[in-house]
């Protein structure tokens, strides 16, 4: 079924092929151990990817491998759970839910960010989805998912001597992925087409397997389509908005008839954000054929779908003109019995009739809505009640599963085996359950000191040998070294800003009073440094203009080396960061942060969080389990917003957090940090799990929409 040359493998070890074209086994720490105890450093050249590794690797390895006794208890025990996981078996929803195991959920998103050997993603949606995947399969939700196989969806980023990011876009390599093309019966790659315009596209798909749940990716590079069609599929948010249209138009519709292809039949369907919210016209129109109204259809389809926002406004991202969806939609409208005008009516939003908007149409499309946090579905309430134009805000049917992460992905193997030891054997299986993490204070303050220390040495030399690179082997300038942070100090208090770099995270609001900052930086006692990362979208001058505004600060030497930028933040760079800083900061303009989640996975391994409340946090922050900026949303000028908001980030830098960090022991142990450090884990690590999330999106999505699924049948059945 796959492409690696399989032939390769001794019998004895030729599991290791289906596990290499499982992502499953990038978050479970002992099948990441057997991948890399084959050949180490061919492990690392590979970017942890152990489909290019097994297509690189010396045969005489694999035979030793073969032969070693270790290995193979390991291989087995590995080969074992593997076999368990996929076989189905005892899973929260099985057992919960034994009369929905076959109700398949079909998820859809443009991004998804499971592993770096799959880069399909740009940011937080992506990441959020691939979690989301990773836990369905771990609570065995009868999932399917659908997105887009970019070849050229991810970019790497270089800063130049001048600070500005210059994007290296990587050509994937789809026979090094852990990919493989979905067949016909007759062993040919399945063709899917797709209504556009006055012509249809051809689209193959990929599958990829997220442990139980498959994902299949569509592509439009394929033969027969003209070269723009081809390109369509090519980035993640590229182009204009024509372009943009067309994808959603490939991702919404051509989804529902690449599932229909496939033999899959979903009961629900859940939309993670607009761009997908086409899907519902096309099940519509399914219906439409078999002879219902459109109303009758509608209602239908409402009934089976759930429709997540992760943005904050009926944005202009996911607003087309009706022109140009007249271009697209005008024999379409047709056939779900439309005319023009009724059509428009379904994205439509406040008074505005020239546009489209894809959220409009999602939440008029789904009768489960809901935001990313609860002070974001209470925003949405707000902004999207010209749909409800009758109903008071505080009624507006949105509600709210706020956003979390998926543990085994995000915690470092070192807080793992504290967990393991100090909470339970079992808590991964119960990592969502708050008894558990009661546990959390019997760890004793020296262990998770070890912990963090560890933690931070490996951040802090990851990111000096990448300057030491860049100055070795690609000869940067002496003071781009600098800048990548040649001159961090595993002693020196750290605090992360890492993200991406867009105008509302406001990066550089800790550099609003550059005098103040120095004096924090470079004290001599009590210093502090800070590491920036982040990439900007290759449209987003302003974006890019901040990461000029702190990379030049971090080239300058009145901040002492103090300041550090890590190109190419990513997945595998977001864990070291998210594992070793000392201080997770957070500081977007206030009510602009759906919900976030870099924090959360900062707060799993014991970085404390110091944020904006906004978002997660204002349901996170407990007075004692870090730090919050209450930064006042109602000023009008975002100047003096941001004066005010910096002005209590350095009073609280100066008066609590950093005289906790250096209040020492006679050993060096901070014990009231690290009393900060328990209570921010016993609090946050099971609330604003993935687990929790699907268990919510289960309970309050999916099972009353099968249940209303049921209803429908027994109803046309009578
Ligand atoms: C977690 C993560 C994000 C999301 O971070 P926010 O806090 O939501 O901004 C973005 N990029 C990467 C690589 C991540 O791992």
């Amino acid at each position: 079924m796959n492409n690696l040359s399989v032939s390769k493998l001794p019998r004895r070890i030729e599991g290791l092929s289906e596990l290499a074209y499982n992502l499953w086994w990038s978050w479970h720490i002992e099948a990441r151990q057997l991948f890399r105890a084959l050949d180490t450093p061919l492990w690392k050249a590979t970017g942890h990817n152990p489909v290019k590794m097994l297509q690189q690797i010396a045969s005489h390895r694999l035979v030793a491998a073969s032969q070693d006794p270790l290995f193979l208890k390991k291989y087995d025990s590995v080969m074992s759970e593997f076999k368990d996981m996929m076989s189905g078996g005892d899973t929260w929803f099985n057992t919960k839910y034994p009369h929905l195991a076959q109700h398949t959920i079909a998820y859809f998103s443009l991004e998804f960010a499971i592993h770096n050997s799959l880069p399909l993603y740009a940011g937080g949606l992506g990441v959020l989805a691939g979690d989301y995947c990773k836990e369905s399969s771990d609570l065995g939700l009868p999932m399917v998912a659908v997105g887009f196989m970019y070849p050229q969806g991810y970019f790497h980023q270089h800063i130049s001597a001048d600070g500005w990011q210059k994007e290296v876009y990587e050509q994937l390599n789809f026979s090094e992925a852990p990919i493989s093309p979905v067949l016909t019966a007759e062993g040919q790659p399945m063709i899917v087409e797709v209504p556009l315009d006055m012509r249809s596209v051809r689209v193959t798909i990929w599958q990829a397997n997220v442990g139980r749940v498959k994902l299949y990716l569509l592509d439009t590079d394929v033969e027969g389509n003209s070269p723009s069609e081809r390109k369509l599929s090519a980035r993640l948010y590229a182009g204009d908005q024509d372009i943009r249209l067309q994808q959603q138009i490939i991702i919404g519709i051509g989804g529902v008839r690449v599932l229909r292809a496939l033999g899959i039949e979903p009961v629900i369907w859940h939309a993670n954000e607009g761009y997908n919210a086409f899907m519902t016209l096309e099940r519509i129109r399914e219906l439409v054929v078999k002879g219902l109204s459109f109303s009758e259809a509608a209602e239908k389809v409402r009934a089976t779908t759930v429709f997540t926002i992760h943005t904050l406004v009926l944005g202009v991202n996911d607003t087309f003109s009706s022109d140009l969806i007249e271009k697209y939609f005008h024999r379409y409208w047709g056939s779900l019995r439309l005319d023009k005008d009724t059509f428009l009516e379904l994205g439509k939003r406040g008074s505005d009739n020239s546009a489209f908007n894809m959220t409009a149409l999602g939440l008029r499309m789904a009768d489960y809505r809901n935001g990313v946090s609860q002070l974001h579905a209470g925003l949405c309430r707000r902004t999207c009640n010209s749909i409800w134009p009758d109903t008071e805000e505080k009624e507006v049917p949105i509600s709210s599963v706020t956003n979390g992460v998926h543990v085994p992905t995000w915690v470092a193997p070192q807080a793992a085996s504290l967990y393991e030891e100090y909470l339970s054997h079992d808590w991964l299986k119960r990592r969502d359950v708050p008894t558990l993490w009661e546990k959390v204070p019997d760890i004793p303050n020296e262990k998770i000191w070890a912990m963090r220390q560890w933690l931070k040495h490996k951040l802090i030399s990851s990111v000096k040998e990448r300057a030491r690179k860049r100055w070795a082997e690609d000869h940067v300038a002496p003071e781009q070294a600098l800048a990548m942070g040649a001159l961090l100090d595993m002693e020196v208090l750290t605090i992360a800003f890492c993200r991406r770099f867009t105008a509302y995270k406001r990066a550089s609001l800790i550099l609003n009073d550059v005098c103040r900052l120095k004096q924090l930086l470079r004290s001599e006692f009590r210093p502090v440094q800070i590491i920036f990362a982040g990439k900007a979208h290759p449209d987003d001058e302003s974006g890019k203009l901040l990461i000029q505004e702190v990379y030049n600060a971090a080239k300058n030497p009145e901040f002492g080396g103090r300041i550090a930028f890590v190109e190419d933040y990513d997945m595998h760079m977001a864990r070291y960061l998210v594992h070793g800083a000392d201080v997770w900061l957070n500081t977007p303009r206030p009510l602009h942060e759906a919900s976030g989640t870099s924090g959360q996975k900062a707060a799993l391994n014991g970085v404390l969080h110091l944020s904006v409340l906004d978002g997660w946090w204002c349901e996170g922050y407990n007075g004692k389990n870090g730090w919050a900026i209450h930064s006042d949303s109602e000023m009008s000028d975002s100047a003096d917003q941001d004066r005010a908001d910096a002005e209590e980030l350095y009073r609280l830098l100066e008066d609590k957090v950093i005289p906790l960090y250096y209040d020492r022991d006679i050993n060096g142990v901070p014990h009231g940090w690290i009393q900060v450090i328990k209570e921010s884990i016993r609090s946050n690590a099971p609330l604003f799990s993935a687990q929790r999330m699907a268990k919510e999106y289960t309970e309050q999505m999916y099972v009353p929409a099968a249940q209303a699924s049921q209803a429908i049948q027994t109803e046309a059945s009578q």
